[in-house]
């Protein structure tokens, strides 16, 4: 019997319909035996009950999406997930390469000596993470052992949870820090110093470049240039040009 005419059948019997939680497509079965498991609810209330992606992503959602996540092995060696932190509402937000050892194990971006000189930064155009406006996030909300770059296939398990935070969020503007971050935001292989002093886009968010903390305290000399790049920041992110 097709599932159409099964469905008339059952219907005329009075036996309730039922469908799998979540599933696309309309499983029609008796009250008794499978259809009883928590994995099916009654057709009559499926109308409500939400499918997997249509109820719309919360930063707080998101979140606990990503602490659950064991879609690549750095979930076998994190102590924890490093979300993001900052302003929902973030007018500026700011993407990173991947947790290091003192992200992952307090669970924030940037606390480590690359993030004091972030923090710097951030007040050198009058912002504060805690203060608003602002939002910080990694490529990876994972921490790569050892430090080490992040690889391919974990960068691709994790951009869609970075593409949903900045649709939530709706920045006004983007910026990656360093190399990597640039590199994936923007889906190419281009060198930053080429990336820099330019505006891309992702999809219609515009990003800017700028050089990673971490790099500028290796590389002091370019400071100069980083600040350049922080006054182009301020002034997207106001909305005044
Ligand atoms: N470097 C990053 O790219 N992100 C962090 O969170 C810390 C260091």
């Amino acid at each position: 019997m097709d599932a159409r005419s099964q469905r008339i059948y059952l219907e005329a019997l009075g036996i309730p319909l039922y469908r799998r939680r979540g599933g696309a497509s309309a499983m029609v079965e008796g009250s008794g035996g499978s259809a009883a498991r928590a994995d099916f609810i009654p057709e009559a209330d499926a109308e409500e009950a939400p499918l997997p992606g249509e109820r719309p992503d919360t930063l707080e959602s998101l979140r606990d999406e990503v602490a659950d996540c064991v879609s690549c092995p750095l979930h076998q060696t994190r102590t924890q997930t490093v979300f993001g932190v900052g302003d929902p509402e973030a007018r500026i937000m700011f993407v990173g390469e991947a947790p290091g050892a003192e992200e992952d194990r307090r669970g924030e971006p940037f606390v480590g000596r690359a993030g004091q000189l972030l923090d710097a930064m951030l007040a050198a155009i009058g912002l504060d993470r805690k203060g608003g406006g602002v939002f910080i996030a990694n490529v990876l909300k994972c921490r790569p052992p050892n430090n080490r770059d992040p690889k391919p296939e974990e960068v691709a398990q994790c951009e869609g949870y970075l593409r949903r935070q900045i649709e939530v969020i709706q920045p006004r503007v983007l910026v990656a820090l360093g190399r990597v971050a640039a590199q994936q935001l923007l889906q190419t292989q281009q060198p930053l110093a080429r990336l820099r002093g330019a505006e891309h886009r992702f999809h219609e968010t515009p990003v800017l470049v700028t050089y990673h903390p971490a790099y500028l305290l290796r590389n002091p000399a370019d400071k100069a240039k980083a600040w350049a790049d922080l006054k182009v920041i301020r002034e997207r992110g106001s909305g005044r040009q």
